[in-house]
């Protein structure tokens, strides 16, 4: 057949011939043949072969199945015997020489036994094949077996170009699985992770997924810990190393440290730190951890709204991870650590859920020991891990939060200590950082006093941290530039280096002035002095109030105008008066907001002032509730209020009565510089504060 250029060329078999001569020409040689015919045996015999051969031929091709199905198909239609033998020759798998045989083999019946035989032979071939699969079988055991699937996988990976690197690195994660403590449960879900990631290919996404989980997995510590150095009386020594003043504030630490090592266990409940920022909460923690030779970690929870931040997303989502707690974990590498909770107040909610009672169930070492994290999925055991919380306010903490909390409250500082903390802690710290000698930096008392003063304005020492780092890295620069033995910081030096100063000390109003009264108040920067301004104009009654003012203090500012309402007469003010004017009250420095009712008598004070145009005393600073008919209620924060009106140089404060029992806490430096005036009414207090 000619089909676009080929030729194709059939043969098929007509009959049997021998060979008996070539005849060669000069194109192609050409063979001589003398046909054969068949011989036929005995009749019977044969039909009884032909028989034989089909019984044979079905118990070999259900075992072996290579039979084409023509031939099974040609075999059952009772074909005739020389058709039957042949075909077999043809199809049946036998050596070349066998092939040969059979066709040289002219009696037919002759030639169906030698059928039989192979047939036969094939038969027993077969069924020693499967007895050996058998016994191999049952030879492999189940180890042999997972190696031999395992080889096999391997290679078929391979094949596929996925690089022998899964080899590897399973190896090194079976082995650590193996090796390690791990609690059962964990190391049942290692296995099985494991074995899922072997059987994808290395460079998919989905491996990746497993591999990253499978590290968190195994990395995140089930087991070590450290030992608690219990001897107290050292731990008592660590911590005053570390920290100045603080007394009770330790002495506190040092009552818990002990029932717990009494009790040996975690179940008391957990410490939380509450007091503005910069007093030494953190670094109290840490402290905590270097006395008791546990290791530290921190984790600030300042703005976290989501509970999947605490408790980890789902593997599902694509770069999952574990929450912050599992996080901290992994980071201290120990079962035990001291774990810091920064900013617990901070801690918000929305539409993803309460992030609180995921914290709830960290803090509870009711329910702890079987934390769960979504991204982990095996309970975690928190139990052995000393938590600690730190909050500014101790308001703002989640109420059902607060009552698992032992809270110790570390207030404000007052110069004198600021100045002592930095000779003892602040000083010695930065040196060693830059690299000073003792007697290469000196900073005393009246210069430190300086800087607390104009450069600084805050609770804490963070603030004045800093400006001692400043000056030690100028004093270096100075040493080696100009190659200066030691540097004696004057106020000369700190103007030079610092720049002008930053805060004028003693910010109270100079003056008497109408409508203008400082407040006090209690942020979670610690106190603050919060100046009142109140002025009014031709109008028609309006009332408007500006600054950031919180629901709370803009109540208090209606309370306060219908106290003068309603006792305008006592205060010779015109009824009239109201409906003539506007009057505008504002709060200055907008960008703190305020909130809560103690600002009562300082809005009431400055309405009276500006509408009876009466001057308020400057040095004097005032803070209380004030109920519709006058009376003043007591107030929370005294002592960072007043901390906070002694540093801008207030002399007289005026403070509720039910207040007094707040005095003991007040430092004595402050009582000695200022004169607090109690009071119970509104009318004392004006009387106190107008000129
Ligand atoms: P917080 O966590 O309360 O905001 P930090 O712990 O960060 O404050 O403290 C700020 C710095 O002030 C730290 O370097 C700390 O060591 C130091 N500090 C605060 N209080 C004291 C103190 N009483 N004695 C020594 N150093 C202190």
């Amino acid at each position: 057949r000619k089909k676009e250029g080929f030729m194709r060329v059939t043969f098929s078999g007509l009959e049997r011939a021998e060979l008996v001569d070539y005849i060669d020409s000069d194109k192609l040689t050409m063979a001589k043949i003398q046909p054969l015919s068949n011989i036929a045996g005995d009749e019977i015999e044969e039909l009884a072969l032909v028989k034989r051969v089909a019984t044979e031929f079905e118990s070999v091709a259900s075992t072996t199945a290579s039979f084409p199905p023509e031939v099974i198909s040609q075999l059952t239609k009772g074909v005739s015997a020389v058709v039957l033998a042949d075909q077999f020759a043809q199809y049946f798998p036998l050596s070349l020489d066998k092939k040969q045989q059979l066709l040289e083999t002219l009696n037919v019946n002759e030639r169906l036994m030698l059928i039989i035989s192979e047939l036969e032979k094939e038969k027993e071939l077969s069924r020693v094949e499967s007895s050996i699969n058998e016994k191999v079988k049952e030879r492999i055991e189940e180890g042999q077996r997972e190696y031999y699937l395992r080889e096999k996988m391997r290679a078929i990976k391979e094949e596929l170009g996925d690089v022998a690197n899964v080899a590897d690195d399973t190896q090194e994660l079976r082995e650590m699985i193996e090796k390690n403590p791990y609690p059962e449960h964990v190391k049942q879900k290692a296995l099985e992770e494991l074995a899922r990631y072997e059987m994808l290919p290395s460079s998919s996404g989905e491996a990746s997924v497993v591999r990253t989980y499978l590290d968190w997995l195994l990395k995140t510590p089930w087991y070590g810990m450290t030992q608690d150095n219990d001897d107290l009386i050292l731990v008592q020594d660590r911590l005053n190393q570390d920290h100045y003043g603080l007394e009770k504030v330790k002495d506190r630490i040092m009552e818990y440290l002990a029932v717990k090592q009494m009790t040996n266990s975690l179940r008391s409940p957990i410490l939380c730190l509450v007091g503005p920022p910069g007093v030494g909460k953190t670094s109290l923690g840490k402290s905590i951890a270097r006395s008791l030779d546990r290791k530290f970690v921190k984790v600030s929870l300042g703005g976290v709204k989501d509970e999947s931040e605490i408790r980890g997303h789902r593997r599902t989502y694509l770069g999952s991870m574990p929450g912050r707690i599992i996080q901290g974990m992994k980071k201290s590498g120990v079962i035990n650590p001291v774990f810091l909770i920064d900013e617990i107040d901070k801690l918000g909610s929305d539409y993803k859920g309460d992030p609180s009672s995921a914290m709830l169930e960290v803090l509870d070492p009711e329910q702890n020991s079987l934390f769960s994290d979504h991204y982990l999925e095996e309970p975690y055991d928190l139990s052995h891990v000393m938590f600690i919380a730190t909050a500014n306010y101790l308001e703002d903490i989640p109420a059902a939060l607060r009552d698992r909390l032992e809270i110790i409250q570390l207030s404000s500082y007052t110069e004198v200590e600021k100045v002592k903390i930095a000779e003892n802690h602040l000083i010695a710290k930065q040196r060693v950082m830059n690299g000073l000698k003792e007697k290469q930096f000196k900073l005393e008392e009246n210069e430190l006093y300086y800087l607390i003063r104009h450069y600084t304005r805050e609770a804490g020492v963070r603030q004045l941290e800093r400006v001692i780092a400043s000056l030690c890295r100028k004093a270096v620069l100075a040493i080696l530039k100009e190659n200066k033995k030691t540097i004696k910081v004057t106020k000369k030096l700190i103007l030079e280096w610092l720049g002008k100063e930053m805060f004028e000390y003693g910010q109270k109003e100079k003056k008497n002035q109408i409508g203008v009264v400082t407040g006090l108040a209690y942020t979670s920067f610690g106190g603050d002095v919060l100046p009142v301004e109140v002025t009014y104009f031709e109008g028609n009654g309006k009332f408007i109030v500006t600054g950031q003012l919180g629901d709370v203090m803009k109540e208090s500012t209606s309370i306060a105008l219908d106290y003068i309402k309603s006792n305008a007469k006592k205060y010779k003010i015109d009824p009239k008066f109201f409906d003539k004017h506007d009057i505008h009250i504002h709060v200055p420095e907008g960008a703190v907001p305020k909130d809560g009712p103690s600002a009562g008598v300082t809005l009431t004070t400055a309405l009276v002032s500006a509408i009876t145009g009466t001057p308020v005393y400057s040095d004097l600073a005032m803070t209380g509730e004030v109920t519709l008919r006058g009376h003043v209620l007591a107030i929370g924060g005294l002592r960072e209020k007043s901390l906070a009106a002694h540093r801008v140089g207030i002399k007289k404060v005026i403070i509720p009565k039910s207040n007094l029992k707040d005095l003991d806490e007040i430092p004595e430096t402050v009582k000695n510089d200022i004169t607090f005036i109690p009071v119970e009414s509104m009318e004392q207090v004006l009387k106190e504060a107008l000129v």
